[in-house]
């Protein structure tokens, strides 16, 4: 425990909550499926960063996090790689419809490059990803919807958008990850983000990830987390 204290101060590292699992030093340390561990590979992923290395274990075991570190610290990876582990664990895969990950973001860009990660690692299990964000075409979206997945990576407003045309469900989800979140508020998107939250079961496991954390964020996290972790990297406002 000492050691772990120790190591955390010398890389600014901050973590508060109950029974915190202890952080890992290597992917191997995660206990991956050989699939999984060669994706991770295949990306030219040595070792987790120094997010990934408090934040994997701690998702892994389901808790709630709540995620605070600069932009370019491997935030996307600390909870896509979990999240494919979250699916192959449902029983009965096949049977229900709907997304069991869902993630929102607060750019079509930043959709679009958590889709392109998480399509690293969800190929090897056939499981399929959808994209849903403005400015593409929204019959186009509606019938991918339609064909079925079990991760959407979404703008707020457009997710909302699809929801409200049936073209898919949140009965399925469990993993809930909520990406840049100080940036979605920014952008006006608290009212879409809670009318999505409130879509989903309270039984989830919900993920808030944030380069810094304003009073209202806190608010919200405060709110949608059950009991969360917090991993804070470095100095951040
Ligand atoms: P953030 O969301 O914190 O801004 P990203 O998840 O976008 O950061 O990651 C930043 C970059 O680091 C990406 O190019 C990603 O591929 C790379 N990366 C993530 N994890 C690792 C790792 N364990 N080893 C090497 N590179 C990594
Ligand atoms: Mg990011």
């Amino acid at each position: 425990e000492q050691e772990v204290a120790e190591y955390r101060k010398s890389l600014a590292i901050r973590v508060s909550g109950f029974d915190v699992p202890r952080p890992v030093k290597t992917f191997e340390d995660c206990g991956f499926a050989p699939e999984l561990m060669r994706a991770i590979a295949k990306q030219g992923y040595e070792k987790p960063t120094t997010i990934q290395c408090q934040a994997l274990p701690i998702v892994l075991s389901g808790r709630d996090v709540i995620g605070i570190a600069k932009t370019g610290s491997g935030k996307t990876a600390s909870f896509v790689i979990p999240m494919i582990v979250h699916i192959m664990d449902q029983p009965e895969l096949q049977k229900e419809e709907g997304p069991i990950g869902v993630i929102c973001a607060p750019t079509r860009e930043l959709a679009h490059q958590i889709f392109l990660e998480t399509k690293k690692f969800a190929k090897a299990y056939g499981i399929r990803a959808s994209a849903v964000y403005g400015g593409m075409s929204k019959l186009d979206q509606f019938k991918e919807l339609k064909a079925g997945c079990e991760i959407v990576i979404a703008t707020p407003g457009r997710l909302i958008d699809m929801l409200k045309m049936k073209a898919l469900t949140m009965m399925r989800a469990t993993y809930l990850v909520l990406d840049e979140a100080d940036r979605m508020f920014d952008l006006g998107f608290e009212p879409q983000i809670r009318s999505i939250v409130g879509q989903i079961r309270p039984d989830r496991q919900t993920l808030l990830f944030s380069a810094t954390m304003p009073h209202k964020v806190e608010k919200l996290a405060r709110e949608i987390l059950s009991d969360p972790v917090r991993v804070t990297v470095g100095e951040v406002g």
